[in-house]
């Protein structure tokens, strides 16, 4: 059984159920999502789900925004106090985690490596673009 209730003020509430965010007393245990990108600048989301395609990345990056998708390359998610990470399966481009192809969704976690571009195979060596780094906090 899911937990409805927030375990500050008590209050039973579908958000908390599903996000674990209390909009009575506001407490949460979703933590705060950020991703360091090479320029050692900071993409901070605070706790809102994003659709990320190459618009929302131009600005944090240099020319590596082109190989993002112009629909949406990946959806940062908050659920069930965890962020997921969703890649977009049509996009010219993978979604690399730790330089491997991400199909459907992955649970984020600390010091994870997301980029974009192609896993490695027998004959090709991997194409790593816009390389970031999860931050939870
Ligand atoms: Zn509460």
């Amino acid at each position: 059984m899911h937990n409805r209730n927030c375990p500050e003020c008590g209050v039973e509430s579908d958000e908390w159920a599903d996000i674990k965010k209390c909009s009575v007393c506001g407490h949460s245990e979703l933590r705060m999502l950020s991703l360091r990108v090479e320029s050692d600048k900071i993409i901070t989301f605070g706790r809102l789900k994003t659709i990320a395609n190459n618009a929302w990345i131009k600005p944090h990056l240099g020319e590596d925004y082109k190989f993002w998708d112009k629909n949406y390359q990946m959806i940062f998610e908050p659920s069930e106090g965890e962020w997921k990470l969703k890649a977009n399966d049509a996009a010219l481009n993978a979604t690399l985690i730790d330089g491997k192809k991400l199909v459907g969704e992955v649970i984020l976690t600390n010091g994870m490596k997301i980029a974009v571009g192609k896993e490695a195979t027998d004959d090709m060596p991997e194409i790593i673009k816009s390389p970031m780094q999860v931050i939870l906090e």
